[in-house]
């Protein structure tokens, strides 16, 4: 029977960054719960990737579990346009509680991606409204990443990015590089001086400048110091260019606080939310403005924003992000990652003993391996699934960022298992 589903699959299914014809060693997943992936022939895998940053709870968990089916017997889905229903209304309550007090206006959509692209168009409506048209140009750090629609690509880092190939077709953006200073240490001047000489010179072109704070994600697993965010919100302030936090992936928690800019204690000016606002059970984005972006659209003379998904607001994940967020808000969540990102540290550590490894890293509940060369997955996706765990490298790096449901036992399962992969290579 399984042989049959990945036959159907290699022949119908496009997988995510892979070729259609050719999507290396694909693992057939039946069924999740807790930590674990249950696999077609039995076996079951720790999973170390949280799909993506995004199932902190785990699967299958009962409390999100029952706010799904209470929603689903009351509205699934209905359109947004001229109508509202209590769960966008809590929930946008809710991110506007949870978020800098600046912040208090919320855009939903349904993919991290469109998020990003919800925030580029505010800031360059933004600009329009308030008589400034020219201002329609994004500064972004190099090694960053924001999505792969077209407004997000055109801000991913442009050389080691994955979207070089549409280039061309690209909105042109400036990049600069992304801070060096370590995330514990204070960041030099001069590591502004390439984006402040860029804001000084074409700060009348620039609508904003766009960042993941603290913890740059698929681009690099790049940590840095939350200080260049307060020097950044000093700049953008200085030469009137608005500044857009990504927290995709790093909100509701990754970081060891609930969302990376409190490490900075700087509020931006727009703020993209994603991937873990369901717990990973739905498909919801949202983008947050303060009243300067929104009385400023409002009041410009097109007034309307210009956008509105069919799935825009939907009932059923707003429930759910509800039902998540006060899952995660009623455990001593806090804890936990430091339990896990120290566990993680710990476990990882021997791998800077090998040669292969360049560097080992971890903050919040992410832990990384990098290589001093890229990963074969077609090598690597067996001998992890021999090992029991679910950690799917990307480039040089092999990196865990666990359910916060993980014990300390399967911990180290993970971690032991990431540094004996590493050592096998
Ligand atoms: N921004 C960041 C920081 C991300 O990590 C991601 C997803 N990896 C995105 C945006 C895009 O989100 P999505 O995949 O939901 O479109």
């Amino acid at each position: 029977m399984w042989d049959k589903l990945l036959a159907e699959d290699h022949a119908h299914v496009w997988h995510p960054y892979a070729a259609a014809s050719d999507p290396g060693v694909i693992v057939p997943v039946t069924s999740a719960s807790g930590v674990r992936l249950q696999l077609a022939d039995g076996r079951e895998l720790i999973d170390g990737m949280a799909s993506w940053w995004c199932a902190i709870h785990g699967y299958n968990h009962p409390v999100i579990n029952r706010a799904v089916s209470k929603q689903l017997e009351k509205m699934s889905h209905v359109m947004f346009g001229g109508i509202t229903h209590p769960p966008a209304v809590k929930l946008a309550k809710m991110l506007t509680d949870l978020t800098p007090a600046s912040l208090n206006r919320v855009f939903f959509s349904d993919s991290g991606s469109v998020a990003v692209e919800v925030a580029l168009k505010m800031a360059i409506q933004y600009w329009h409204a308030s008589g400034r048209p020219e201002k329609q140009k994004m500064v972004a750090l190099r090694s960053g990443y924001h999505g792969d629609t077209f407004g997000a690509m055109s801000v991913c880092d442009p050389v080691t990015g994955m979207h070089h190939l549409f280039g061309d077709v690209l909105p042109k953006q400036f990049f600069v590089a992304a801070p060096d200073a370590a995330f514990d240490a204070e960041c030099p001047e001069s590591e502004l001086h390439e984006i402040g000489d860029l804001l000084t010179e074409h700060h009348n072109d620039i609508a904003a400048v766009i960042v993941e704070p603290v913890v740059q994600g698929a681009g690099g697993m790049h940590f840095y110091s939350p200080d260049y965010l307060r020097k950044l919100r000093a700049l953008c302030d200085a030469f009137d260019v608005l500044l857009i936090f990504d927290e995709i992936a790093t909100g509701f928690g990754r970081t060891g606080k609930l969302f990376a800019l409190e490490h900075a204690q700087v509020e931006p000016d727009i703020l993209c939310l994603g991937k873990s606002l369901t717990g990973g059970y739905m498909t919801l984005a949202a983008t947050l403005c303060n009243s300067r972006i929104a009385e400023g659209i409002s009041d410009g003379e097109a007034g309307a924003f210009m956008h509105g998904p069919t799935f825009m607001g939907n009932p059923l994940a707003c429930a759910t992000a509800i039902a998540s967020i006060k899952l995660l808000l009623s455990q001593p969540w806090q804890r936990t990652v430091e339990r896990i990102g120290s566990e993680l540290a710990a476990g990882l550590a021997p791998a800077r003993e090998l040669d292969q490894v360049a560097q080992v890293r971890s903050l919040g509940a992410i832990g990384v391996i990098e290589l001093n060369s890229p990963v074969d997955l077609r090598q690597v996706t067996p001998m992890f699934v021999e090992r029991g765990v679910w950690v799917r490298p990307f480039g040089k790096l092999i990196y865990a960022m666990p359910p916060y449901v993980m014990n300390s036992e399967d911990v180290a399962t993970l971690t032991a298992a990431m540094v004996d992969v590493v050592a096998q290579l």
